[in-house]
């Protein structure tokens, strides 16, 4: 297993991506501090991780606030101790045409996607820097690549990941810790299910691969970024889209 004796958060945890990226990394052997702002269903993933026999705490946190992040980064140094890695995933849609867009939800899709994981690379790189070592995995997204329709607020939240995610790599390096992104493409989860069909066949057409991606497609980029076989690689944005975007 390559991430025994591990530990990582990881936000958003409580469905999705974010609970496959916990089930993956705790198969390898990670303990994993299980973060969400639905605690129940953060404690029904902690749960399933104890029974595969890793440690597991569930944190009720809200990633766009300070406190509630550095209430949850100290609970979790309570409990396992240490951070190894720290996936930023929690991330929320609010689409709208630009002139329509009610400036409550451009505000709240850049405080929950980008402050969120601002706030929590901060809280969490204080301990890693102390410890020499740590690995941080952002998820952006292809839309922060390239724009989309209706997503003036996501694309730019996610855009605004990648650069936090190269300048915090060129800080954290000589500390020994790396800082890179993913950018999934279409993957089948709650956010897409509630696209229209229209919508989601015409996404498929522009798909090479021919077929959405999974949650584990970008859990098992998640775990390569997390272990020790990309140790090299830093300030990087690896694109798992199924060629969407090359
Ligand atoms: P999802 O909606 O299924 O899950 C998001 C999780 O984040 C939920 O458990 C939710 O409770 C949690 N969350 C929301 N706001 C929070 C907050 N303020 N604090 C803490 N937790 C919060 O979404 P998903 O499809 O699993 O997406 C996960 C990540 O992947 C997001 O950052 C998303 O932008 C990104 N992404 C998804 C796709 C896709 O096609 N699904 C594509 C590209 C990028």
């Amino acid at each position: 297993m390559i991430l025994q004796n591990k530990t990582a958060i990881v936000t958003g945890a409580g469905q999705g991506i974010g609970k496959q990226i916990a089930l993956t990394l705790a198969a390898e052997g990670a303990d994993i501090a299980v973060c969400d702002i639905n605690i129940e269903a953060a404690e029904t993933v902690a749960k399933e991780i104890k029974d595969i026999g890793r440690n597991s705490v569930a944190c009720k946190v809200d990633v766009s606030n300070m406190k509630s992040v550095e209430e949850c980064t100290e609970k979790v140094l309570d409990t396992l101790k240490k951070i190894d890695i720290l996936v930023n995933n929690a991330g929320i849609t609010r689409d709208a045409l630009l002139v329509r867009m009610k400036d409550e939800d451009w505000d709240l899709v850049i405080k929950i996607n980008l402050t969120g994981t601002f706030n929590f690379t901060k809280a969490a790189a204080k301990h890693m820097m102390r410890q020499r070592s740590g690995k941080i995995v952002n998820i952006a997204s292809i839309i922060g690549l390239v724009g989309n329709i209706g997503q003036t607020n996501y694309a730019a939240s996610k855009a605004g990941i990648i650069g936090l995610t190269k300048s915090s790599a060129r800080e954290l390096a000589p500390r020994g810790i790396t800082v890179n992104a993913i950018a999934p493409g279409f993957i089948s989860t709650a956010m897409t299910e509630r696209l229209p069909d229209d919508i989601k066949q015409m996404m498929l057409k522009n798909i090479p691969l021919g077929k959405f991606g999974m949650p584990l497609d970008v859990a098992n980029t998640v775990l390569f970024l997390s272990s020790p076989q990309s140790d090299y690689i830093t300030g990087q944005v690896i694109n798992v889209c199924g060629g969407m975007v090359m």
